[in-house]
């Protein structure tokens, strides 16, 4: 199939659809109030095409928690802070755990195994503050995130990331003991407050969606030109999506879905289609990994029937 050539409004909206009537819907995220409130029927699709036009359907104009979704811009902030050093602190490789599972830190001496899970992006975090305060870093992350998508709207919910701080055991006790391997090195309450403001960031799937243009479009802007990343730092980024952005359902996510993708607990999944389009899906149902339930099916329709799977000939 060819992917420049099929009517992506139409099946958007098809899609929406059909996720609508939809019985199972996955468990909405229950371990902080804001979240457990949200009502599983939500359902939003957003797709920016790399010639900017923009379809959205069903609830894509809503506001919800990207929660892990901000991995991926607290990623691209280091790497632009300090380049390829942050490999030295934190690996590159699935983790087939759970996202906040701390297992595999004591036989990696504290190195998280990928910066998409929880104590891989709590070491980003600590990265950004070597270089500045906490409120500089939370200010750093809204003002990149409002500049990629163009909407100043773009904010942090303070219930969420207070709701993190109150509940974040398992957090902390990630942060404490990468500290013990000498892999943080801020004091870990800022560290970790910084942490819980970036999962508290609450967009729309158009806002996150066009917060993602530029890794469908080798770093860049494809609207205004404008450089975020160089191209092979998008490829890069696109590949670590791609291998780790699902936790322990990352295999599964790329076996079905062909795209590099991160989801959050929110319900949120931010995929790619390199050259072609940045989609956002929203639906609070997640999974027993912790990945939104219809959000996988909606992407798993989406390639079917665009052909943009990035495993399909061109
Ligand atoms: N706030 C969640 C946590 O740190 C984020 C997890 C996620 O979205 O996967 O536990």
């Amino acid at each position: 199939m060819d992917p420049g050539h099929c009517d992506v409004g139409r099946i958007v909206a098809e899609i929406a659809g059909e996720m609508r009537g939809h019985e199972h819907r996955g468990k909405v995220a229950d371990y902080i109030p804001p979240l457990a409130c949200v009502p599983v029927e939500k359902f939003g699709l957003a797709v920016v095409m790399a010639d900017g036009t923009v379809h959205c359907a069903g609830d894509a104009e809503e506001p919800f928690s990207i929660q892990s979704i901000s991995k991926v811009f607290a990623l691209t902030l280091v790497l632009g802070a300090v380049g390829d050093q942050v490999w030295k602190r934190v690996g590159r490789e699935p983790s087939g755990s759970a996202f906040n599972s701390i297992v595999q830190l004591e036989t990696e001496q504290g190195i998280p195994r990928n910066p998409f899970i929880n104590a891989g992006a709590i070491v980003l975090c600590d990265v950004l503050l070597g270089g500045l305060q906490p409120r500089e870093a939370i200010g750093q992350m809204l003002r990149f995130v409002r500049e990629l998508a163009g909407d100043d709207s773009i904010a942090i919910d303070e219930v969420v990331a207070r709701a993190e701080q109150e509940t974040g055991f398992r957090n902390m006790a990630l942060a404490n003991y990468m500290r013990a391997f000498g892999n943080i090195h801020a004091p870990v309450d800022l560290v970790l407050g910084t942490y819980f403001h970036f999962c508290a960031l609450t967009m729309t799937c158009r806002q996150l969606a066009l917060a993602g243009r530029f890794l469908m479009a080798d770093g860049r802007n494809p609207v205004s030109g404008h450089s975020v990343v160089n191209p092979r730092r998008a490829r890069r980024i696109n590949a670590l999506m791609m291998s780790c952005g699902h936790y322990d359902n990352s295999g599964d996510f790329a076996y079905r879905i062909g795209l590099p993708g991160k989801s959050g607990v929110g319900g949120g999944i931010l995929a790619i289609a390199p050259g072609i389009a940045s989609i956002a899906v929203w639906s609070p149902g997640l999974n027993r990994s912790g990945n939104s339930h219809l959000g996988q099916l909606a992407l798993e329709r989406l390639v079917q029937r665009t052909g943009w799977s990035v495993f399909e000939p061109r």
